[in-house]
């Protein structure tokens, strides 16, 4: 695989899912780190959506609910590089009936090397990193070199 450098930009595009048992956790989380996350072009899940806007008085892009579509609306972003950043709170104790769509988007998001935090602790620090509020340039994979390969 070729890789090629990629610049994200300052005011990031940020993907946000809960599953049921983590969404208050989520929303908490998203009221707590309000003023940070406001400086952002915010969107989540539907039903995340939702709870975080009541919680959080956040404005969000709501996508379709997860098992309806809406981890794959948002690896289809990714993939198209208008996600920069996923803060997605999956429940470790249960299984979920997307769950394809759920591994889906934890690869896509490995294969397009964005910044992902599965967890509060995770997403503490990435929320506090300066990289957040300024323009990141990183390597991903060279989609052009790909395709004239095969
Ligand atoms: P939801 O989807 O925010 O619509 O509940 C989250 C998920 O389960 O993927």
């Amino acid at each position: 695989m070729q890789y090629t450098t990629h610049q994200s930009p300052e005011q990031k595009r940020i993907a946000l899912v809960a599953h049921d048992n983590m969404k208050d956790t989520l929303a908490k989380w998203c009221l707590d780190h309000r003023d940070h996350l406001a400086k952002h072009q915010l969107y989540a899940t539907g039903t995340t959506a939702k709870l975080i806007a009541n919680v959080a008085q956040l404005e969000l892009t709501a996508l379709l609910s997860g098992p309806m579509g809406g981890d794959q609306q948002i690896g289809a972003m990714i993939a198209e590089q208008a996600c920069d950043v996923l803060f997605f709170f999956w429940d470790p104790f249960a299984a979920m009936p997307h769950d394809p769509d759920i591994k889906a988007l934890l690869r896509i998001a490995a294969v397009w090397n964005i910044a992902v935090a599965c967890n509060p602790s995770t997403a503490d620090m990435l929320i506090s990193s300066p990289l957040l509020n300024q323009s990141y340039t990183y390597q991903h994979p060279d989609y052009s070199s790909y395709q004239a390969n095969r």
